[in-house]
């Protein structure tokens, strides 16, 4: 476009501005202001509508002086998945819990119970829980911001079911390009598939988001290529996150430690170049803490988790014990016998439920230094932050196999191993 007499042409956010001439002794002022607006719309893919919200949801806590309160619940209304990926903690349970479904009435009381102004469905493959339609249409009534975690395998048979809103997100599971994920879900075409289902649902009006774990094997260009071609299919958002050593995973051999996470992800950021070009649905201060520039210790109470056990202690990746209801979650856990220091489970979690709700914490109690990195991007070369020693940490415990025991009697005691129609699963495949 030719400048207009006096001005002259800038692009912004991808788009033409005129700004006076006389404006040039400020581009030290301008350019970095630029930068910031281009990060905000384009690296932070939370609307406006949610951040306001939740926002609004973290000052509230503060004001009324809650110490511990939750961001997002993650919600596993089952176990039973149609994958068995190898770095999944929750595949090898008996079929009898593997059966067990949280009902609509027990998903919906464990959101009012909560009060999380995010809800993240999550299992197992929550698309073959028969009443998912109703659940997510129950969060949303009550204005939570729901995430839909799938695999994607059933996602583009079951679009119809759901619709369009604000409120609502597919999170699509996909941990890199074609044979990336592939091989992380242990079976051909699953990528195919998942692709194939984020276009239908584009083409439909719903916001996607991809959830993307990665582990040791991750290489930072090959990372960075895949996020541009995410981003070239339209996806809204990109949720990434280091894997979590799941005892029970069958594949122990690929989990990242901390130092090797802090490089692998300044090597993906370090190639976002100046302009980045994806959009993380995180915080900024969350990527920064990947990259090794923040201190946090986790705040496990911020992404509590209800599964078909109850809510669990202490997280959403350590089954360590279950509480009965939310209040005696919070109330009756030790959270000090957990996260990076005091607990061996916890030495090399950098996981975004443990994290990202520090981060964003931090955020509203220093958001100029949360400007500064938005405006200046995350460091990726330099000395590391101080870490959390470990030399204080209790050992693990393994205590799965008594909660599996309990379960298990609990189930037998009750009868409900027989209620869940097992042909709603197999029909769903
Ligand atoms: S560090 Fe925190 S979030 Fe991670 S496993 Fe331990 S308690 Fe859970």
């Amino acid at each position: 476009m030719p400048n207009l007499t006096g001005l002259r042409t800038v692009r912004i956010s991808g788009e033409n501005r005129h700004l006076p001439v006389e404006w040039r002794p400020f581009r030290p002022v301008v350019r970095p202001l630029t930068r910031c607006i281009r990060f905000q719309e384009k690296v932070l893919a939370i609307p406006l509508l949610q951040k306001l919200m939740v926002g609004a949801y973290i000052v509230r806590q503060h004001v009324i002086g809650n110490k511990r309160y939750p961001l997002a619940l993650m919600l596993e209304p089952l176990f039973r998945c149609n994958l068995a990926c190898a770095g999944c903690g929750k595949i090898d349970y008996p079929d009898a819990i593997l059966n067990q479904r949280l009902s609509i009435e027990e998903c919906l009381g464990s959101v009012d119970e909560c009060g999380a102004p995010v809800v993240s469905i999550a299992g197992g493959e929550p698309l073959l829980h028969r009443d998912m339609p109703a659940i997510v249409q129950g969060i949303i009534a009550r204005r939570k911001f729901v995430y839909l975690c799938t695999n994607a395998l059933l996602m583009e048979k079951k679009l119809d079911d759901y619709k369009p809103s604000p409120f609502f997100v597919w999170s699509v599971h996909l941990d890199g390009d074609q044979q990336m994920h592939d091989h992380s879900v242990c079976q051909e075409g699953v990528y195919d598939r998942a692709v194939a289902a984020i276009a239908a649902a584009k083409a439909r009006g719903f916001r996607v988001n991809i959830n993307c774990t990665l582990f040791n094997d991750a290489r930072p260009e090959r990372v960075a290529r895949f996020f541009d071609s995410v981003m070239d299919m339209g996806v809204d958002g990109i949720t990434v996150s280091p894997g979590y050593a799941y005892e029970r995973a069958p594949d122990q051999q690929h989990f990242l430690n901390r130092d090797k996470t802090k490089t692998l992800f300044r090597g993906i950021l370090a190639r976002a170049g100046e302009v980045r070009k994806w959009s993380f649905s995180q915080s900024s201060l969350f990527l920064d803490f990947l990259a090794g520039n923040q201190t946090y210790h986790c705040t496990p109470w911020g992404n509590p988790a209800r599964t078909v056990f109850g809510w669990q202690r202490p997280c959403y990746l350590l089954g360590e014990g279950y509480a009965k209801t939310f209040k005696e979650l919070m109330e009756s856990t030790d959270w000090d016998k957990y996260g990076t220091g005091n607990y061996e489970k916890c030495a090399d979690c950098m996981v975004h439920s443990g994290f990202e709700a520090t981060a964003v914490t931090d955020t509203v109690l220093h958001p100029l230094k949360a400007f500064k990195v938005s405006l200046v991007g995350m460091r990726t070369e330099g000395k590391f932050a101080p870490d959390i020693p470990l030399d204080k940490q209790r050992p693990a415990e393994y205590v799965f196999s008594k909660h599996v025991e309990i379960a298990l009697a609990d189930i037998k005691r009750s009868g409900s191993g027989d209620k869940v129609e097992r042909a709603e699963t197999v029909a769903a495949q």
